[in-house]
């Protein structure tokens, strides 16, 4: 059983509902050793933060109240301090400020908005689907080329959007742009995500598909983090059965994360 979920969003993040503490709580009580929280921060296309991550305090929050459950859970879970930093390309002082000043012991690179307009807010129907594929794929690749980050998370999240309107993205289509971002990410000794999140979405697959998990695999990727993307107790380790089969498929290394160093 994969015993550790590095994706998981607290109430910190305006996003998600359950405190950092009952979300220990759940995933003690469903087996897990390991919890990493990496509440968001999103930065905006010309830099600075976006409207909802202006709070010069969020960040302190969330660290002070993380750091201090990592202490009270030590011995019985692994409560690790974690970050999902939106579009980090876009302002990479920021990017380096936020992450010289907390103690962090995981990073999460994601491409959420492109031009400040949300993935979720796309009207998949009326868009050039193509192009906005290229764009985001485009974007990653600078992310995954330039950015602070140990995991690029949800590779293909685009597709996660589009499904719920229907749509089916072709992302085989940009094979060669998801390329040359895996191989950003092999050359650098970072690793992908296997975000389960996509199973409880219309598209009902990980992110990324096991097409590009396999390119990854080819390619002389090794190492995947299993994140749920949960924003509540509930859907903490979700689906983490069917990321078990592909990591055995694949025989990928699932490894720990210390002070942001990689551990097996
Ligand atoms: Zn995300
Ligand atoms: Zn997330």
């Amino acid at each position: 059983m994969l015993e550790k979920d590095y994706h998981t969003h607290s109430s910190f993040s305006p996003d998600a509902k359950d405190s950092m503490e009952d979300m220990i709580l759940k995933a003690i009580e469903i087996g897990l050793k390991e919890i990493v929280f990496t509440d968001h921060f999103e930065i905006k296309e010309d830099g600075g933060p976006t409207k909802s991550f202006s709070d010069p305090l969020y960040l302190d929050r969330a660290a002070k109240e993380c750091l201090r459950l990592k202490e009270k859970y030590d011995g019985i879970i692994y409560v690790g301090l974690g970050i999902e930093l939106g579009q980090s390309h876009k302002d990479s002082d920021l990017a380096e400020k936020i992450l010289s000043t907390y103690p962090y012991d995981f990073v999460l690179a994601s491409y959420h908005k492109i031009n400040n307009i949300d993935l979720s807010l796309y009207d998949y129907e009326s868009i050039d689907q193509e192009e906005l594929l290229v764009k985001y794929f485009s974007g990653l690749l600078e992310i995954a080329k330039s950015s602070n980050y140990d995991v690029l998370s949800h590779l293909d999240l685009i597709k996660r959007y589009a499904a719920k309107k229907n749509i089916r993205l072709r992302i085989e289509k940009e094979e060669d742009l998801v390329r040359q971002i895996l191989k950003e990410v092999i050359k650098r000794n970072k690793a992908i995500e296997i975000n389960t999140s996509g199973y409880r979405c219309p598209a009902n697959e990980s992110l990324p598909s096991k097409k590009v998990l396999s390119w990854y695999k080819e390619m002389g990727g090794r190492y995947v983090t299993v994140g749920s993307d949960s924003h509540n107790a509930n859907d903490i380790a979700k689906d983490f059965e069917k990321a078990e089969k592909l990591i055995q498929e694949f025989n990928f290394i699932v490894p720990s994360y210390r002070k942001r160093m990689r551990i097996r």
